[in-house]
């Protein structure tokens, strides 16, 4: 059994998603190759390597500064000639998705997308994804190979062990693009920093209009001298700008107390806040899985919930 990953560095170093890869890779054993790309990532390269990533490849060229589908999948698939792996993973990310895609067209491959775990079974290997919420768990098995999958970020922890690989060059010669790099926006840093919150309060769909969020959820957030967050299609519907985002695309972070009201627990916001001290969750869903994390469980209606705790937390504050 061999494993090739496909990195990513960001700002550079070697990402956290990708020592989640290596994590996933070494739990089920064998060989294990890992590709970065880049310009100017040597400095990137030793690091991986010696954080587990086993031989890294890396492919350093001017070319590949920026991430363009076309070069990055030239790159990629020499690798994956070089060294015939069974197993391809790429983290589920812009790169990683759009990658992965391109990987498996080219090499007529299965591909499994957005997994959370893999397991061996019977000689074969099943990739699990959630579905429905994370309130099914679908288990797919690839045939052929390579197999390829990406894996959902924050999916398991970093690897953390500290194995010395090697970094080998791999040839990034010729490669081309039909695509042109113009330009990485990066959205303006808003005032709004979660990350050092002590006390959280997030409100998700469940809330069901943006005025809920004024009149429901932020009297609750005053009385607690809380900040407000939010899970993504908050976001994206426009209720709330993007720095009140918490999860995988949004702001990580563990304040001393985290509320989820009407947030459903998708691994997406779970990534984001479940090193929090204390979680506590309200949802009308017995099996939503934010009552998987928290360490307090109110299954009701938030908005019987959320004035009654407003009131009584105005009421102890005197
Ligand atoms: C690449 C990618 C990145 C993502 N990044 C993020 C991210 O950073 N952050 C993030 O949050 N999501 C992210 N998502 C989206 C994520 O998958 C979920 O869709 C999202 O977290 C769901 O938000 P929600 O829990 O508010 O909504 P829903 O899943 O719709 O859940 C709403 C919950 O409210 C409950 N509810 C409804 N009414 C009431 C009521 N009256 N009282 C109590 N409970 C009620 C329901 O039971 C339900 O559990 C990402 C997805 C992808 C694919």
């Amino acid at each position: 059994m061999k494993t090739l990953i496909f990195g990513e560095i960001s700002k550079g170093s070697v990402r956290e998603a990708t020592l989640e890869l290596v994590t996933l890779a070494r739990r089920l054993g064998g060989d294990l190759v890992s590709v970065l790309a880049g310009s100017g990532i040597g400095a990137a390269a030793e690091e991986l390597s010696k954080k587990g990533g086993g031989k890294v490849l890396a492919a350093d060229d001017a070319a590949l500064e920026n991430y363009t589908s076309d070069a990055w999948t030239q790159v990629a698939l020499r690798a994956i000639e070089a060294e015939s792996p069974d197993l391809v993973l790429a983290s589920n990310t812009p790169i990683g998705w759009d990658l992965a895609g391109k990987l498996a067209a080219a090499l007529d491959a299965g591909i499994a997308t957005d997994v959370v775990r893999i397991e061996e079974d019977g000689g074969d290997l099943v990739f699990i994804k959630r579905m429905f919420n994370a309130k099914f768990d679908a288990r797919l098995r690839i045939e052929g190979s390579p197999r390829i999958a990406t894996v959902q970020p924050g999916a398991c922890e970093a690897y953390e062990g500290s194995d010395a690989g090697s970094v080998e060059s791999l040839d990034a010669s010729g490669v081309t693009s039909r695509t042109e790099f113009k330009e990485l926006r990066t959205a303006a840093a808003g005032g709004h920093d979660l990350t050092k919150a002590d006390l959280i309060v997030s409100g998700g769909r469940g809330l069901q209009k943006p005025e809920n969020f004024e009149e429901v959820l932020k009297p609750l957030v005053e009385a607690l001298g809380a900040q407000m967050g939010a899970s993504r299609p908050v976001v994206d519907a426009g209720w709330l700008p993007h720095e009140y985002q918490v999860g995988s695309s949004g702001q990580i972070v563990a304040p001393k107390l985290y509320l989820a009201i009407g947030i459903s627990g998708a691994i997406q916001h779970l990534v984001g806040m479940k090193n929090s001290n204390y979680i506590i969750a309200v949802n009308k869903d017995p099996d939503a899985p934010i009552f998987e994390v928290a360490d307090l469980g109110v299954v009701a209606d938030l908005f019987e919930i959320v004035p009654a705790l407003t009131q009584a937390v105005s009421a102890a504050k005197g």
